[in-house]
């Protein structure tokens, strides 16, 4: 053993309490991930080892605890008692936008002309989203709306700025910024869910159309980012539910009629300013024909409800890398807990959880990069919804099984884990809840019940050699004819066969075949760690950070 190897070399840590985990390269160590890259877009390898180099740096963990704690403030008053609008944020936020930002996790998609830019870009979201979901919703709302924004010719400069590398925090026109930030006020005090039915108004100061001034009055209920430098929206026109475009700011400096009225006290995702606003004659642009509105925004929530379900898969291995780290260097009865017969398989369970979300999302990014590919477009309809549907709510379990597998060292706040904890009910909320999700698989099956077929088609041939997977798939085949009396059971039943599938194509036997058994067969659940017979050590080693 050399000199360094020694220095290298795991030390027994005083009084059995476990450093941070800090380090690793969550890139570089993470088995499914690196697949990614490898297989889709290996020209983003420089990029993701270098991001990935950041996510357990410390004083990036500790940017993200301390945006957590120190949580934007309002201010309507300046010293003199003049209005303003401004939300003073710690100056970590700042830093975590700019890092995030920096790194291209908004844009990377829409700016490299290589294949595999979604997938690469879905890589950098999912390691963003193991530091911070704070500033995770700016950036997968940035993503979201670059084609919007490029589809409208007048927004092709907001575009433009929106898809620079880099982050300027500054409350200035964006003509005198080097890159811009974006909202998305959809959500009115009658709901979110049901966005035909809002009653902010959208007048045209002179012709009607796409690309035109409207004026807007009425209110948002749910505002997230009221400081960026533009927000997308919806209102009534003569025409119907329209999408409208507003800066922040006027040419002329003034704010834009946007009066921020509160700031929401929220359970988690604190860093992140979510707020209630009024418009009073903001003048908007009105973003494709009036009465789209709701289709235009459903355009762009193919890729935020994609961000989801990314975004969850890399919260859930967070979480995942935290259990193993502290199972591995903690003893109890004589031997590492995650080495104790009844924590084994506890840990393997997450190990499959995080498995199956992360290659569920990666394979719905690859889907989006496919798009001149009829099948893969289908596969992009289907499977966003299900993925979003999936991931964003199978994680909140897990977030609470590895607080139990670290136990009350977890339950403390200088520890991540009550980070992960409060963030993770969110994804299955925002942008269209698991209700919606289930109803868009609906629509997608009332409407284009061939969409199923490339997905089916996927599974068949794994299913072919695979018993389980081959009663599910039956099961599917039956159910999509009349999906609305099973909805959620089917949605369920789609995400797990789909990764059952990309787990025996992508992942080590061990790994699949133990997914097959517990999540398609019978004896597992409810909960984790009920797993039987299987080489768990094995199972556990694929989601170690190698
Ligand atoms: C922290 C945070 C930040 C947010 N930021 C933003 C933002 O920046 N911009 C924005 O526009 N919004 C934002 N939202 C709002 C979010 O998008 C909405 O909360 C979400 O769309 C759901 O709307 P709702 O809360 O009004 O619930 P509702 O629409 O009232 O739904 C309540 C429940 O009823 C169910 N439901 C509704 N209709 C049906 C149906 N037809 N069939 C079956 N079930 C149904 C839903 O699934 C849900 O379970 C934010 C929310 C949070 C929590």
């Amino acid at each position: 053993m050399t000199l360094v190897d020694d220095f290298a070399r795991p030390r027994p840590v005083p009084d059995n309490l476990v450093p941070d985990l800090t380090g690793a390269n969550a890139f570089t160590g993470d088995r499914v991930a690196t697949a990614v890259v490898d297989r889709h877009a290996p020209w983003a390898r420089g990029r993701a080892e270098a991001l990935g180099a950041r996510v357990w740096d410390p004083r990036v963990l500790k940017a993200a605890r301390d945006a957590q704690r120190h949580t934007p403030e309002l201010r309507t008053l300046d010293r003199l008692g003049r209005e303003v609008c401004d939300v003073d944020f710690h100056p970590a936020y700042h830093e975590l936008m700019a890092l995030g930002f920096g790194s291209g996790v908004h844009s990377l998609a829409w700016t490299v002309d290589r294949p595999g830019g979604h997938a690469a870009r879905a890589v950098l979201s999912y390691l963003w989203n193991q530091v911070d979901g704070s500033t995770a919703c700016p950036l997968g709302m940035a993503y979201a709306s670059i084609p919007v924004l490029r589809s409208q010719p007048e927004l092709a400069p907001w575009a433009r700025a929106l898809a620079v590398e880099g982050y300027d925090p500054a409350d200035v026109p964006i003509t005198e910024k080097s890159a811009g930030t974006i909202g998305y006020f959809m959500t009115e005090k009658h709901g979110g869910s049901d966005l035909r039915a809002n009653v902010t108004v959208a007048r045209p100061v002179g012709r009607r159309g796409p690309g035109e001034t409207y004026l807007v009055n009425g209110h948002k209920w749910f505002a997230s980012v009221p400081m960026a430098d533009c927000y997308l929206t919806v209102a009534q026109t003569e025409g119907g539910v329209s999408c409208l475009f507003l800066p922040r700011r006027r040419a002329d400096g003034g704010l834009n009629g946007i009066t921020v009225k509160r700031l929401k006290d929220k359970l988690g995702n604190r860093a992140n300013a979510s707020s209630e606003i009024e418009y009073h004659d903001a003048e908007a642009v009105l973003v494709g024909e009036e009465g789209q509105g709701v289709r235009t925004i459903l355009s762009s929530a193919e890729y935020t409800r994609l961000d989801f379900a990314v975004g969850s898969a890399g919260l859930m291995r967070a979480a995942l890398s935290q259990a193993l780290h502290h199972n591995d260097h903690r003893t109890a009865f004589g031997a590492p807990l995650a080495a104790l017969p009844i924590q084994a398989p506890v840990l393997a369970d997450l190990v499959l959880e995080w498995a199956g979300a992360a290659h569920l999302g990666f394979r719905v990014a690859r889907a989006e990069d496919a798009h001149d590919d009829v099948a893969e477009r289908l596969v992009s309809r289907l499977l966003t919804p299900v993925a979003k549907f999936w991931n964003c709510r199978r994680v909140a379990g897990v977030t609470e099984e590895v607080i139990q597998s670290i136990g009350g060292n977890a339950y403390i706040e200088e520890h991540d884990c009550p980070r992960y904890y409060r963030e993770a009910p969110l994804n299955a909320i925002w942008e269209g809840t698991s209700n919606m999700m289930v109803m868009d698989v609906g629509r997608v099956l009332a409407r284009e019940p061939k969409a199923v077929e490339p997905v089916i088609d996927e599974i068949r041939p794994v299913a072919d050699e695979h018993p389980l997977l081959a009663d599910a798939l039956a099961e599917i085949e039956e159910l999509v004819t009349a999906p609305e009396d099973t909805a959620r059971y089917l949605v369920a039943k789609i995400a797990l066969a789909t990764q059952a599938a990309l787990l025996v194509r992508e992942a080590p036997t061990v790994v699949a075949e133990a997914f097959i058994a517990s999540r398609l067969g019978s004896g597992w659940g409810p909960g984790y760690g009920t797993l039987r017979g299987l080489d768990f050590p094995a199972i556990i080693d694929y989601g170690r950070l190698a």
